[in-house]
């Protein structure tokens, strides 16, 4: 057999690096924020998860999805979810690094939250999907936390850094050493709405510890194979929030029935379920008719997940187009260092690199809350504008990456077609990007503080750029005018999300990088699509900016 080609012009595997180090500013940011004394930690995941091995595993767990298994050969109902090795793979590195469980290994205000969320965004970078637990996990504590008892039964199995896939007993002597947990509030006639949930929890009677019986259904709940979960029912004084375990704690399965796995758009390796309760045990956490307020507390800690996503995964989309740009040519020259290559891949980077700030800097605010009400009020406001805004670019960030790989970008093996069907799910759930807004414009209205303490955020830029100035001037001006203005939410959350955003580049990032965010966002309306910055910017020390570090 004759050769017909040679394979050229092909670049090599993006794989073998450390993801931590690979970032600009990365590094820099866990250092600001107090999570310095993690930077090991997070370059030794990093490296990890740059290696062949995880890339295929992450392959694996999204094309071998997990099959719901409700009977056991005899006919007996199990209601299991069945999942490729390479699953458990990812699992058992992200639970044996502690990325559920960091936050509460050390004081708040240690930078333990901050580097916890370093290490998440680098999970994100390959492979999203099965993060989700995780950060169900991270984020059940404090909501868990006002049920006393329950909570000192269930967190040593909840923040253990064993992962034990097999379900168990937790909390009760004798019991599983670890727990994942997960929560169920959407029902089929609401989800953004949870008052409607139809759901109900009856008290049982002459119970001590408050205990009910819960029946009803959830039409989303995502990781049913978990250990545990916060569920919203109707009690008789309102809607509440309650614990119910998988098995109960003499050993008998709970009365929890899996009707069937969802057949989503992407996040394939994760399992989300549509679920039956019929007259399942469940135990009270918080007061009755304090359910939306109790499990809240769980809600804003997943919504910080979603930014740490969508940046982890728009990093990774973005350094998989420089890549194959710095290796291939056409037209008589590398891609990256065509003039419109350029400018598509400097457009790019700069939404990486503002996504990238703002979610550190939300951190750090997640870390200092407990102790500082300053940096608490900040986060209340900041959680959903920075939510808003990255979970929104994200589809656009990964589309025109994959792209920039042409034909290559478009086939499995690349990658960037999984992000890409990952892309628009951390805008979905959380609070889809209507109710984010709104819940900006609750925090406007309601919460004094917080447009003051956004504000003061913004200022401390003042004096770096006249035209961030001005922009930090008529924000003002509007934050204190169209709070009231429902129709107008989404334009005035973007305007915060692009005006914060700028103030942190113009502080953190070097001068070209914040003089381009607000030349081409700020100074003028950034277009539709990605490549259209304005002429006269560095394009490329800027389009340089997204190779991989390192590689
Ligand atoms: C993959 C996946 C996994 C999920 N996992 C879970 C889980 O584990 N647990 C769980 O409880 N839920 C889960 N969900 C559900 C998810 O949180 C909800 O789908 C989401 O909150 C939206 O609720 P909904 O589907 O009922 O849409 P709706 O509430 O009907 O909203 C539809 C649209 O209307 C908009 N909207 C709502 N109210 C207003 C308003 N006042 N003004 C203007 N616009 C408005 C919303 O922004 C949205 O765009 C999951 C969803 C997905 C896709």
């Amino acid at each position: 057999m004759s050769e017909t080609h040679a394979v050229t012009n092909q670049a090599s595997p993006m794989e073998g690096y450390d993801l931590f180090a690979a970032d600009p500013l990365m590094a820099g940011a866990l250092a600001r924020e107090g999570g310095g004394w993690g930077t090991k930690e997070a370059s030794a995941l990093g490296a990890l998860v740059g290696t062949p091995d995880y890339y295929r595993w992450a392959a694996q767990a999204n094309r071998n999805e997990p099959l719901l298994v409700t009977h056991d050969r005899y006919g007996n109902r199990v209601d299991e979810v069945d999942f490729h090795p390479a699953y458990h793979s990812l699992m058992d590195i992200a639970v044996i690094h502690g990325v559920h469980s960091l936050p509460y290994e050390r004081p708040p205000g240690d930078g333990a939250r901050v580097v916890r969320d370093a290490l998440m965004w680098v999970l994100n970078q390959v492979e999203p999907a099965h993060t989700c637990p995780i950060s169900m996990t991270t984020s059940v504590v404090p909501a868990l936390r006002a049920n006393p008892s329950l909570a000192g039964a269930w967190e040593p199995a909840i923040l253990s850094r064993s992962y034990d896939p097999q379900l168990g007993v937790v909390g009760a002597p004798g019991g599983k050493a670890s727990a994942l947990m997960g929560m169920g509030m959407t029902e089929k006639q609401g989800g953004s709405d949870v008052r409607t949930n139809t759901s109900t929890a009856a008290p049982v009677a002459g119970s001590d510890d408050g205990e009910y019986r819960l029946t009803g259904h959830k039409w989303f709940t995502s990781a049913p194979m978990c250990d545990g979960f916060l569920v919203l029912a109707q009690a008789p004084g309102g809607l509440t929030c309650f614990l119910l375990p998988r098995i109960l704690p003499d050993g008998s399965p709970n009365s929890i029935e899996i009707q069937r796995l969802k057949d989503k758009l992407g996040n394939r390796a994760n399992a989300s379920s549509e679920l039956e309760f019929r007259e399942a045990h469940v135990w009270r956490v918080g007061d009755e008719g304090r359910g939306v307020a109790t499990i809240i507390e769980m809600v804003n800690g997943t919504r910080l997940d979603c930014v740490i996503g969508v940046t982890g995964q728009m990093r990774q989309a973005v350094h998989q187009a420089a890549w194959h740009c710095a290796h291939r040519s056409a037209f008589g020259g590398l891609l990256a260092d065509k003039p419109l290559m350029q400018n598509v891949l400097a457009d790019l980077e700069l939404d990486v690199e503002a996504a990238t700030l703002l979610m550190m800097r939300l951190s750090g605010a997640f870390d200092r809350a407990p102790l500082d009400p300053a940096e608490a009020a900040f986060r209340r406001i900041a959680t959903p504008v920075a939510k808003y805004w990255t979970t929104k670019i994200c589809t656009g960030v990964v589309r025109e990456s994959m792209e920039c790989l042409g034909g290559n970008g478009y086939v499995e093996e690349s990658i960037l077609p999984r992000l890409f069907r990952e892309s628009p799910v951390n805008a979905i759930w959380e609070g889809s990007g209507n109710v984010i807004a709104l819940d900006v414009l609750r925090a406007l209205g309601r919460e004094p503080g917080a447009a003051d303490a956004f504000l003061a955020e913004l200022r401390r830029a003042e004096g770096g750029d006249r035209q961030l100035d001005a922009s930090i001037e008529s924000l003002t001006s509007a934050l204190a005018s169209d709070a009231g203005d429902e129709a107008g939410a989404r334009r005035l959350v973007e305007r915060m999300a692009l005006v914060w955003a700028a103030a942190l580049l113009v502080q953190f990032a070097p001068s070209e990088v914040g003089d381009a965010f607000v030349a081409s966002r700020l100074a003028e309306p950034h277009g539709l699509l990605y490549g259209t910055l304005p002429r006269g910017l560095p394009l490329a020390t800027l389009a340089a900016r997204a190779q991989p570090l390192g590689l």
